[in-house]
């Protein structure tokens, strides 16, 4: 499948990984829109959260527990954002499910 996301966790693309365990991979965004912008994504593909079932669905879990020790790694302390778009309305562009975490600064308040 030619998925980007799917090229980084096989080491085809190269990525900046800073937090990996046996489900899941973060890394930097190429493009950041705030000091700290890494994507957390499932190993396993998954287009996006329109994709989630009962099956597939544990993952976010493990995703949101990642997003809370990266935080905690990266001194997050003021407060952070884990934001995930879903399809063209919600803005996504890569389709596999991520889930971007911002932090570093005052985020923008309006979400929509
Ligand atoms: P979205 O618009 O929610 O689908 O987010 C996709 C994100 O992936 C964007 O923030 C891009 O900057 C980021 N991105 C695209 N290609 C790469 C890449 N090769 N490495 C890291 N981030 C990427
Ligand atoms: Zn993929």
């Amino acid at each position: 499948m030619d998925c980007i996301f799917c090229k980084i966790i096989k080491g085809e693309i190269p990525s900046e990984k800073v937090y990996e365990t046996e489900n899941l991979v973060a890394f930097k965004d190429i493009s950041p829109m705030a000091p700290v912008h890494i994507l957390i994504i499932p190993k396993t593909h998954i287009g996006g959260a329109d994709e989630l079932n009962e099956d597939n669905a544990a993952v976010v879990s493990e995703i949101m527990l990642a997003a809370r020790h990266i935080a905690e790694a990266f001194n997050l302390d003021n407060g952070w954002r884990v934001v995930t778009n879903v399809k063209e309305d919600g803005g996504q562009t890569v389709r596999h499910l991520h889930f971007h975490l911002l932090g570093g600064k005052k985020l923008n308040t309006e979400l929509a």
